[in-house]
């Protein structure tokens, strides 16, 4: 399959070959067809499976076959959680639509609104937005959107996450009921049901990343200890295996602060990012990981969603979730395109029914291996035999549910969708993957 075949004009097509794309990612083989043909979408996604281009790719041949914006009119509003998220999806519609004539920007907050102003006055083809200085905007009446042809929410479980819920409702009821509506989501959650169903219209549904189920691409295993001996596991690991990049989940935000600086004690450079510190310090922290300065990066769960980080050799959770899908989310940050990613769990006794959760989820009992010097006193009591295929320690057999997926692990899922698409680009092509 090439990008040829799927019904994009020949400037576009020009674009993505001055890029380096030889072939669509299955993401975009999916939606690139559906938008061409008008259709709202739904799509379950996560970052590097190349959406942003899924979505962005279409939407430029709609309207470059258009008329131009009107004064302060908007065409198509993408919205977005964050600001960097924001700024690398103008990043992609310029890339991509390189040799069109069409208008883009981007508004979000923590900067001045003037100059944003300005440049919404003469209208724009593509506006990306954070939601609440959209808002703002709107409110000062520097923004329009009578003419608006298509609306994208992009990271919508992050943005409910993040408690964008209301301001979300507010844009729609300012937008013309005739338009074209793309959701995209790493989950479908019932809340993002709930949100869709006042938002798309018969919606074409696409699914990239099989829910549930964990990459084969990536080793994983327990480490029994307990809870107290952590920091120093955590630390001892970090220096025996030599990482230098680690992402290491944290379920709580202190949790994440307090062992940055226990890591630090033990002469090893740490950040965290959460929802506590500002746009800023976020940022700036995600900026020092990436430079390869820093080699732990200590991330909760709702601020590593959406990061845009390049996935990694190394995820560690500190503790287990206490969602089992967020695992899932978690050492999807790991295993790159060819390579084996390795994700370890620190587990303590009083995690078990986690890990319950975990295995009956992904269908398999985790590995679990001891280390040398941190043999847990408390031990962590055995994981139910048969995960996956039958509950043990209840007694009514007759009410489970088999997880969905559980067969996934045989071999007849496609490898293709697990395929990280900015790594594939960046190996080839170092120097003009646009977004790190
Ligand atoms: P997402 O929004 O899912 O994070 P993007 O569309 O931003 O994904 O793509 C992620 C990375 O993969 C980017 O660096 C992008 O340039 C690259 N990429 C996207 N589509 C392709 C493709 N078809 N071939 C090669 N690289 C691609
Ligand atoms: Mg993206």
């Amino acid at each position: 399959m090439s990008f040829d075949s799927l019904g994009l004009s020949a400037d576009i097509l020009k674009a993505l070959n001055k890029k380096g794309y030889s072939k669509p990612s299955p993401i975009q083989e999916q939606a690139i067809p559906a938008v061409l043909k008008r259709r709202d979408m739904m799509a379950a996604a996560q970052t590097g499976t190349g959406k942003t281009a899924g979505f962005t790719l279409p939407i430029l041949d709609i309207l470059s076959k258009g008329k131009p914006p009107a004064t302060k009119q908007v065409r198509t509003l993408i919205i977005t959680p964050t600001r960097e998220l924001a700024a690398q999806i103008l990043d992609s519609v310029e890339t991509y639509g390189k040799y069109l004539p069409l208008t883009a920007t981007v508004v979000f907050g923590g900067v001045k609104i003037n100059p944003q102003i300005k440049r919404l006055q003469k209208g724009v083809d593509i506006l990306v937005a954070t939601p609440g200085r959209l808002l703002d905007l709107h409110h000062q009446g520097a923004v329009r959107f009578d003419d608006l042809e298509i609306l994208v929410l992009d990271e919508a479980d992050r943005m409910l996450d993040m408690g964008f819920i209301h301001d979300i409702r507010k844009i729609l009821s300012y937008l013309p009921s005739k338009r074209q509506n793309l959701l995209f989501s790493a989950t479908f959650s019932n809340d993002i049901r709930k949100l869709a169903k006042t938002m798309v219209n018969d919606p074409v549904e696409i699914s990239v990343t099989p829910r549930n189920t964990t990459a084969d691409t990536v080793k994983q295993w327990i480490v029994p200890v307990d809870k107290k001996q952590k920091p120093e596991l955590l630390a001892a690991l970090t220096h025996k295996h030599k990482w230098e990049q680690v992402l290491v989940f944290s379920r709580t935000k202190h949790g994440a602060d307090r062992l940055v600086k226990q890591l630090d004690k033990n002469q090893i450079t740490a950040v965290a990012i959460h929802g506590n510190k500002s746009q800023n310090a976020r940022t700036r922290a995600l900026a020092l990981f990436k430079k390869s300065g820093v080699r732990v990066l200590v991330a909760t769960d709702i601020a590593a969603r959406g990061i845009d980080i390049n996935q990694l050799p190394q995820v560690v959770n500190f503790d287990l979730p206490n969602v089992p899908e967020d695992y899932v989310h978690r050492i999807g940050r790991t295993g790159r395109a060819g390579e084996v990613g390795q994700a370890v769990s620190l587990v303590s006794a009083d995690e078990i029914k986690q890990l319950r959760d975990i295995e009956r989820l992904i269908g398999r009992p985790l590995e679990r291996r001891l280390e040398d010097g941190f043999e847990p006193d408390h031990d962590l009591p055995a994981s139910n035999s048969n995960v996956g295929v039958k509950k043990s320690n209840k007694p009514n057999s007759g009410g489970y549910k088999k997880p969905s997926n559980s067969n996934n692990n045989g071999g007849n899922r496609k490898p293709s969708t697990k395929t990280n698409y900015r790594n594939r680009n960046k190996n080839k092509k170092p120097s003009s993957s646009g977004n790190n």
